[in-house]
Formats: structure tokens, C-alpha cells, sequence
């Protein structure tokens, strides 16, 4: 049967000087294959993935695995525990203000340099081995600078050095109210349609911060300058990563999280992780988008309002998404004004309050979206 390995990894400590960990549960599989990186909650209100793999961890006592599978839950003790009221405040480091998932490594710099010492003969896996200490080695750098670096990159940091071994990378994540769906870069998309995720984003090979682009941007511009040095030989990208989005944050659902963990499986079943398991693809529509027609509707002006539209709803341009009541106006016309859908449009996310100031990201939303076959 698979290994299985539980440790814990120190990424924080408090004001008290308390040591701050994340557990990391690692299961080994006999035969040789990927190795699988998985991890949630990075955004502390986002909890959901805890729950997928939970059920992933149930289903890994007892099938059989190729290579490796590496789960780290809850991988932001600090973030999880910022509350307020009755919200958690988990989407930015309170120190510096950093978006938890805008501080892993990338440098295109290093990745020139490393292309410059790789000769004609150099094969495919030492190449990729070379290039994994290579960033490996820049990520310790970082992490051991004489100055220092903020909460949230050096959070970050640990955590990328842990998922730079691995071949196949999954950050878990939630909307604030949302539906499925799941960012995957545009080279991955046959890998789109074996996770049980009906609305797709495919990304360019463009850093911003967040834990898949630093996996895929390090691996897609290495094979791409090497395809260029030696146009004779045949560059893949070894690696893929996902952002993947299930659901609405401060929530957890078990049922929900099961469909999930079995998606997750039919992915890695796809990519030969799993032996003797039987999971295909759910049979359900799926569309997709490019990022930039992944469009974030601002408000114009305050007030409180009631959210029409729920996430998934297909709309057609010119109908109402939200209803907003004026308090300053209760007494005439203006009391109740609409908003409306600006282009036909697959709503994909919510604000989570009904309380809002102008300039708030209403809706999170798909255009010019088309079918995945
Ligand atoms: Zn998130």
C-alpha cells in the first residue's frame, strides 16, 4: 500500500515567539510517477479546501498511488485566525497590507541565466532536475536575506519550496460567493475537462504573484527559451499548476468537498497518479474564458443592495444584476436604482455583503465566454 508520512512545517511565529505550523501529510506510492503538490486556505476565510482533502486523504488509506501526493491544509495559520466581528479577515497580511497570494518566486533573470549553462547534451531530466535546485536555491536566498522580507512572501516562500518538487501543483481556493471555477494556463488545456469544474480561465504565461503562476511561469519560459537556444529539440513543460475555486469562502459543505476531492482524483487519474482507480470526467457543460474576459464589474456609487443574479446564471446584456436601495433617496424616485449587465455574461462571483461602497468589485465575470468541448 501507499507510504504515508505526517510532519510539520514551521512557516511563522507570533508576537509571543510561538512557533506557527502547517501539518503535511505526504503519501508514497510504490511505482514511480508524479509527484503532486496540494494545499489550501492560503486565503484564511477560504476554507473549503480543508474539506477536499480531508476526503482526498480518506481515499489515499486505500487506493493505490504512483509517485508521490504532498497535502498541506490550512497553510496559513496566521491568515485563518484574523477575525472581526463575525468575518475573517484572511485575504491580506495585516503587517504590510500583501495580498497572501502575491509573494512566491519568480525571476526571469535567473531563468536566462540557468538557459546559458545548458548544453545540447544535457537531457530532459537533468535539465529539470538542475533547474528545480536552481530555484530552489534562489527561494533559500530569499528566504535568508540579511534585511528580511514581509509576513506574507516569506509564508509564501516556504511554502513554494515545498511545491517546487512537484509535477503537478494545486492551490485551493474560494470566491467570496461563488461558483466552481478554475484558472489554468493556456498550454494545460486538455487538462481543463478532467476536473468536474464547469467554468474555465486560461491564463498567459504572465507573473503576478500567486502560488500557479509561479510554478507554470518558471517551467513555460524555461521551455520556451530552450525551444528557442535549440530549435531542434523538443521543449514540453513539465509541470502544471491550477488555481482552483470551489465555492463561496467562510463556508464549509462535506457533500460539496467530496465532488471536489473526486474531481481532483480524475484529474490525477488523467495524469497517471493513481493506480487501478476508475473515475472519469463528469459529463457537464463547460465554458471557458481567456483572463482577459474575465471581467470585474465595479460599482459606481454606494448603497445597499440585493444581489439578483446568482453565480453561474448565464445573463444577456441590459438585465438587472442588482437591485439597490438609496437611504439618502427613501422618500422619492431615486430610492431604488438598478445595475445591469453591461455584455452578455456568466456570473461567476459576488461581493459577499449587501453593504457597499463605490468602487467595490460587484461581480467577477465571464465575456466572450465559449464552450469547452
Ligand atoms: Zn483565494
Amino acid at each position: 500500500m501507499n507510504k504515508f508520512f505526517k510532519e510539520h512545517l514551521t512557516v511563522a511565529s507570533n508576537a509571543s515567539g510561538r512557533k506557527m505550523h502547517v501539518p503535511i501529510y505526504r503519501f508514497k506510492g510504490e511505482e514511480p510517477g508524479p509527484k503532486v503538490y496540494i494545499q489550501s486556505s492560503i486565503h484564511g476565510a477560504e476554507v473549503q479546501g480543508n474539506v477536499v482533502i480531508y476526503h482526498l486523504i480518506e481515499y489515499l488509506k486505500t487506493t493505490k498511488i504512483r509517485g508521490e501526493i504532498v497535502l498541506v491544509p490550512n497553510c496559513n495559520p496566521v491568515g485563518t485566525n484574523i477575525k472581526s466581528g463575525e468575518y475573517t479577515l484572511g485575504r491580506f497580511d495585516p503587517i504590510n497590507g500583501q495580498n497572501w497570494n502575491r509573494g512566491y518566486y519568480f525571476k526571469e533573470e535567473l531563468i536566462n541565466d540557468f538557459v546559458d549553462t545548458v548544453t545540447a547534451d544535457d537531457s530532459f531530466e537533468q535539465v529539470k532536475h538542475a533547474f528545480r535546485q536552481q530555484v530552489k536555491k534562489a527561494i533559500e536566498a530569499e528566504l535568508s536575506k540579511t534585511w528580511g522580507i514581509g509576513l506574507a512572501p516569506r509564508l509564501n516562500l516556504q511554502l513554494q519550496a515545498q511545491a517546487f518538487d512537484a509535477d503537478i501543483v494545486i492551490d485551493l481556493h474560494n470566491g467570496p460567493v461563488a461558483t466552481r471555477h478554475i484558472y489554468v494556463p493556456e498550454y494545460a488545456k486538455e487538462s481543463a475537462k478532467h476536473f468536474n469544474i464547469p467554468h474555465v480561465i486560461f491564463i498567459p504565461n504572465q507573473f503576478n504573484g500567486a502560488l500557479d503562476e509561479a510554478m507554470f511561469c518558471h517551467w513555460w519560459t524555461l521551455a520556451d527559451k530552450l525551444s528557442k537556444k535549440f530549435p531542434q529539440q523538443k521543449w514540453q513543460i513539465p509541470v502544471e499548476a491550477f488555481t482552483l475555486e470551489m465555492g463561496s469562502q467562510e463556508v464549509i459543505d462535506f457533500d460539496s468537498g467530496s465532488y471536489d476531492a473526486k474531481g481532483i482524483l480524475t484529474y490525477l487519474n488523467y495524469k497517471n497518479s493513481l493506480i487501478d482507480a476508475n473515475l472519469k470526467p463528469e459529463n457537464i457543460n463547460r465554458y471557458a474564458v481567456f483572463l482577459k474576459d474575465y471581467k470585474i464589474l465595479y460599482t459606481q456609487e454606494g448603497g445597499i443592495i440585493e444581489y439578483k443574479v446568482k453565480p453561474g446564471q448565464h445573463v444577456k446584456q441590459g438585465e438587472v444584476l442588482a437591485k439597490v436601495l438609496n437611504v439618502d433617496d427613501l422618500d422619492n424616485d431615486n430610492a431604488v436604482s438598478y445595475i445591469y449587465a453591461p455584455e452578455d455574461l456568466i456570473a461567476i462571483l459576488h461581493f459577499p455583503s449587501a453593504s457597499v461602497l463605490c468602487g467595490t468589485q460587484l461581480y467577477k465575470c465571464f465575456i466572450n465566454y465559449f464552450p469547452l468541448p
